[in-house]
């Protein structure tokens, strides 16, 4: 692939050359060039190997141990023939990072010399010294190491030098230290039991699929900026910073045409993705001024969760190579949008029809409409513990703040939908059994496209938009397991109990048409508090959502709670994805996690309160006091104080300024003393998030007023207009 190159004015290198692949090829002929995918794994596996691999993907079969030998040794050929040294089992602890650790193909040949080599048992398994990975207590209660096994199911793929195998990470008695174990047996489960569901309408299906379409938002900022502002480095936002006097009222930025500079990036980073058979489509910009959003075609679930993992850490690696550093924090700037990342979800079968989809025939309909109301019965009942999958110190400062879904979840349907569902509800002869293959729904006419019929609502924080749901509220650093955790286990448990229903009510001798829709009609009503379709970011509704009874705490400490609910614990046994030990420990990990993010935010606050905008403040207010004695030197002490009224108030300003953002530093380490005594993660998080995390505010309140009034100069960290407009 030849290359572009071009020179870029940076803020801190100056000029920097830039390098793009030239697109001479088309992205068909290097899309998947770094993935052992099927085409791979057909030429370098034996015939016999390839069909059983291809059945345990395909058809979820047991994986039979005797082919890794044979898988191991056609991966590693593959890899090696493309310049691989190195390989890795990759995996997704808790820290919504990945992880790897490499090892050379190396062994010793018993000849004094080396061969590569790499074996089908460390394919299968291995034991990263993990110790230092979060557990919440698991492992060092039961058992001291954890082990990584092989995900068949996500193809391997190359980074640089390396082979990287998705695994997932267990403890040796078993509960799971990832996010991938829980999400494959979510998906196993939703798979089940709308399978189940499916054969009402279809006795062909076989299997059913979860899709996962993600949409990530991120900022770029240029690099030298973000290395001369400490707090975007050490915490991935500012925490502080006045507001700039142009941010994004004039709505410029959506969609407006891309910087030549980030266009540059974009082309590349695609490129990336392409390669590593991450089928990225869509590239545009966002609502904030450097806020840009990269969306692939939707995939497999677990695969696409995946390549969000991988799409995250690759940004990061393209961005510095055109002189950017990628924000992937949800609340960067305060004062314009967060980012988020969407995860549009749905289900399929293995004959190709989308479950959330309307179709042609009165059956079809009377399909997507079960689906769609098993979907909001499940988030109904869950709809505090859907807000707890996707809570974070991070993303709470977006929840909320009328630019991202409020921190209460609702679904909005559209006029057209929701008039469907009333109308059922309401209407009692809805079945008309015509014949015996005939049947005929009393309904109003559901139109086969309705996505063109959705109308927006971009304050919904779950809205359906014409043939899947879109869960809005989704941080942009999360790994999108935990929200798709939650939610397929939540959809598994829901159509389960849907079945048993209507199978009782089969069995009371109600013809099969008739149960379904009297079991709709049940959840129609069952979850109409969920239902919203006006503005979510209203205060109104926060009102509103309270007296439906919906779940509104907003404290991210509080929000977690709900994974130990007995509703939780019990579906999440029942549906055999976690254990109420895994649940237990993972819900440490949050709590603990929350209060380090919060405890680093306010040492690196402290720090930059004390000794960059105080003494800058203090260097400005000796330069005034100087100019107020040299003009009463010159013009006598009346004229001279008159002429400088201005001049001491501004000085009283700072004086005042600087007092109490010392006091408050000072309050906020005693503050943090106390809570740091506290043994309860969960009280600990609390502690910080009601004593601690609000003075980071108070400060950063007088710190803001200070930038407006000293000496441009003097300031020495980039304000908001230089992070967020030169790119
Ligand atoms: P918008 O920004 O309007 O929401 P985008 O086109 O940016 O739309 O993103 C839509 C995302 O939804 C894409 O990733 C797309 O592949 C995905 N998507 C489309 N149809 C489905 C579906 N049936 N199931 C899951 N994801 C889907
Ligand atoms: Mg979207």
């Amino acid at each position: 692939m030849s290359r572009l190159r071009f020179e870029v004015i940076t803020a801190a290198f100056g000029k920097k050359a830039i390098e793009v692949p030239l697109l001479k090829e088309r992205p068909s002929d290097y899309y998947g060039v770094n993935v052992f995918n099927r085409e791979k794994m057909f030429k370098y596996l034996p015939g016999d190997v390839y069909a059983k691999l291809v059945d345990v993907i395909d058809n979820g079969a047991p994986m039979d141990q005797s082919i890794a030998g044979s898988v191991a040794e056609g991966m590693k050929r593959w890899a090696i023939e493309n310049g691989a040294t190195h390989y890795t089992h990759w995996f997704h602890p808790l820290t919504e990072t990945t992880a790897e650790k490499h090892d050379a193909f190396i062994e010793h040949n018993g000849k004094g010399g080396v061969i590569e080599e790499f074996k089908g048992n460390l394919l299968m398994q291995q034991e990263p010294d993990a110790s230092s990975f979060p557990n919440g207590g698991i492992r060092s209660t039961f058992e001291a190491r954890g082990y990584s096994a092989w995900d068949p199911t996500s193809p391997a793929f190359l980074m640089d030098d390396t082979l990287c195998v998705p695994t997932v990470f267990i403890s040796y008695t078993g509960e799971a230290l990832d996010y991938k174990a829980p999400l494959l047996k979510a998906l196993r489960a939703v798979d089940k039991a709308a399978t189940d569901v499916c054969h009402y309408f279809d006795k062909n299906v076989k299997k059913v699929t979860t899709y996962l379409g993600w949409e990530q938002e991120y900022f770029l900022v240029d690099e030298g900026m973000l290395l001369a502002r400490p707090d975007l480095l050490l915490t991935g936002r500012t925490l502080m910073g006045h507001d700039s006097a142009k941010n994004q009222q004039l709505e410029d930025h959506y969609f407006g045409s891309i910087p030549e500079r980030v266009a540059a990036f974009m082309k590349d980073l695609e490129i990336e993705s392409l390669k590593l058979g991450i089928p990225a489509k869509t590239c545009h910009n966002e609502a904030a001024p450097n806020q840009f959003e990269l969306a692939p075609i939707y995939e497999e679930c677990n695969l696409a969760v995946d390549h969000n993992m991988l799409i995250m850490a690759i940004m990061k690696n393209v961005a510095r190579r055109h002189g950017f550093r990628v924000l992937l924090h949800e609340k960067p700037f305060k004062g314009v949008n967060g980012s988020g990342k969407h995860n549009n979800w749905s289900l399929g079968t293995d004959n190709g029809t989308l479950l959330m989809a309307p179709g042609k025939s009165d059956k079809e309909n009377l399909r997507f409409i079960t689906f769609v109301v098993n979907t909001l019965a499940a988030i109904y009942r869950h709809n505090g513990l859907l807000k707890a999958s996707i809570m974070s110190a991070a993303n709470s400062h977006r929840l909320g703040a009328a630019e991202a879904p409020p921190a209460i979840i609702s679904s909005f349907l559209g006029s057209h939908l929701s008039s469907v569902l009333d109308h059922l509800e309401t209407t009692d002869d809805v079945v008309k059994i015509l014949s015996k293959r005939e049947l005929h729904l009393n309904i109003p006419q559901i139109p086969e496209l309705m996505i063109d019929n959705t109308d927006r609502n971009r304050t919904s924080p779950f809205a359906f938009t014409g043939n899947r749901f879109e869960f809005r509220a989704v941080g942009s650093e999360a790994n999108c397991a935990s929200a798709m955790i939650a939610l397929n286990t939540a959809m598994a448990e829901q159509l389960v109990l849907f079945k048993q229903e209507v199978d009782a009510l089969i069995e009371t001798g109600v013809a099969k048409e008739d149960a379904l829709v009297s079991v709709i009609r049940k959840y129609i009503k069952y979850s109409k508090p969920i239902r919203f379709d006006g503005n979510g970011y209203s205060d109104e509704w926060r009102k509103e959502a309270q007296e439906r009874g919906l779940d509104c705490e907003a404290s991210a400490p509080l929000v977690f709670d709900r994974y130990l609910d007995s509703a939780s614990i019990d579906m999440f046994g029942k549906m055999d994805v976690m254990t109420e030990t895994e649940l237990r420990a993972r819900n440490e990990i949050k709590w603990e996690m929350y209060t380090k993010k919060v405890q680093i935010e306010a040492r690196v606050l402290g720090d930059l309160a004390l000794n960059h905008i105080v003494p800058t403040a203090t260097k400005y207010q000796s330069m005034l006091l100087d100019n107020i004695i040299k003009m009463e030197q010159v013009l006598g002490k009346e004229e001279g104080d008159n002429a400088s009224k201005e001049n001491i108030d501004t000085v009283k300003i700072i004086a005042n300024s600087v007092a109490e953002i010392r006091r408050m530093v000072a309050e906020m380490v005693e503050r943090r003393k106390v809570a740091n005594r506290i043994a309860e993660e969960r009280e600990k998080a609390i502690a910080y998030h009601d004593k601690v995390a609000p003075m980071l505010e108070s400060i950063r309140t007088h710190i803001d007023n200070l930038e407006l009034i000293v000496d441009n100069e003097l300031w020495t960290l980039p304000k908001y207009r230089e992070l967020l407009f030169i790119v």
